[in-house]
């Protein structure tokens, strides 16, 4: 048994404080992925402080017309929120189709963005793994590798990046709003969340005791036609095989501007801005989403077993800009 210590943040600054003063102390939300990593010996915590009496659940209207969701906010409640059904249904639905109810009431959207990778070498404890222990080489390389990343991988990981809500919000162009020991920071989501390279221990750029507060989601017209889809082993309960965030808007006949986002195939949630490039100019028929799709999985490195995500994610692609379309998601 692992001793663990527990204390509760009375405000934001002390939880930075808290935190940053022992490097193997963490923030504590939910609890619904630190807990499991804990007890799996992935996690190196010993003493947690307890975030969740911070005033950070609050979702609110950000003067551009976008929206500002605190990092306590649960992924249930951002879900319904009638402000996001309408102007981002993509994160509506990408929360809806994530873990179950019971996690979804617990699990904050900060917490979201930051677990790790499900990738079963990782979690077992004594496979080689470069995320747990680095240097020690990957066991999925030469594995079951079927889950795994085709985009963005090295030759030090191939894990694929878990979050659904991550490739809604990379496609929308949020911003991770961050406090800590140096300050506040505004961080892209698409460079919160980093290429494995030869650091695959390294996923995000928090410096340790840096805490989210909040994500911006800047407004969007074309987010009121994006929708989410997610292809997996079962119907619920089930991390993607491949999933979509896609948004296509239409102007005297061609595609006026896109939005395209993978998840499951990529070692951090995918934008897929080849794709969006094909697409933008071109008419908004079948055979053009499928040439945008096979342009941006042109860069697949496929391993042993999961070659099937290639063909996956160019048919979920074309599904999912046609739902968008069609506004079928409505
Ligand atoms: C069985 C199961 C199925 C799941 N299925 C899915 C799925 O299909 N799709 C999906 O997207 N997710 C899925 N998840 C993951 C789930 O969404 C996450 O566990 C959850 O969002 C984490 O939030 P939390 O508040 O519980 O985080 P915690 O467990 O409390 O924290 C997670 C990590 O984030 C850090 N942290 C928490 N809050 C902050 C903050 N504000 N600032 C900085 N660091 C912070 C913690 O220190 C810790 O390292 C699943 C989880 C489980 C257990
Ligand atoms: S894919 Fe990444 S997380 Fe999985 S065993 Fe290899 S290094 Fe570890």
């Amino acid at each position: 048994m692992k001793p663990l210590t527990y204390s509760r943040a009375t405000g934001v600054h002390d939880a930075v404080v808290r935190v940053a003063e022992s490097p193997t102390s963490s923030f504590l939300a939910g609890g619904t992925t630190e807990v499991d990593l804990i007890r799996a010996s992935v996690s190196p915590s010993d003493h947690l402080v307890d975030i969740n009496a911070l005033p950070l659940s609050v979702v609110d209207d950000l003067p551009d017309g976008g929206l500002h969701i605190g990092a306590l906010a649960r992924m249930s409640d951002v879900a319904r929120i009638p402000a996001v059904i309408e102007r981002y249904p993509a994160i509506s639905e990408a929360l809806l189709l994530g873990a179950s109810e019971q996690l979804r009431n617990m699990a904050s959207m900060g917490g979201n963005l930051c677990q790790r990778t499900r990738c079963a070498y990782l979690r077992d404890g004594v496979s080689p793994c470069n995320k747990r222990e680095p240097g020690s080489g990957c066991a999925a390389l030469d594995g079951f590798n079927r889950g795994h990343a085709l985009l963005g991988t090295s030759e030090h990981c191939i894990a694929t990046h878990p979050s659904d809500v991550a490739v809604a919000l990379v496609a929308f162009d949020a911003v991770v709003r961050t406090t800590g020991p140096d300050g506040d920071r505004a961080i892209p989501a698409d460079d919160f969340f980093l290429l494995p390279g030869d650091t695959p221990e390294i996923e995000h750029p928090l410096v340790h005791g840096e805490l989210i507060v909040g994500i911006d989601v800047p407004a969007a017209p074309i987010a009121r036609r994006s929708t989410y889809l997610k292809f997996r082993d079962r119907e619920s309960y089930e991390f993607a095989l491949v999933s979509v965030a896609a948004a296509v808007e239409v102007e005297d006949g061609v595609v006026s501007d896109a939005r395209l986002a993978l998840g499951g195939v990529g070692t951090k949630p995918w934008r897929a801005r080849r794709a969006e490039a094909v697409l933008v100019g071109s008419p908004p028929d079948p055979a053009t989403f499928r040439r945008a799709a096979a342009v941006e999985l042109e860069q697949a490195v496929v391993r042993e077993h999961n070659a099937f995500k290639v063909e996956l994610a160019q048919r979920a692609a074309v599904r999912g800009l046609t739902r968008s379309l069609n506004g079928a998601h409505r």
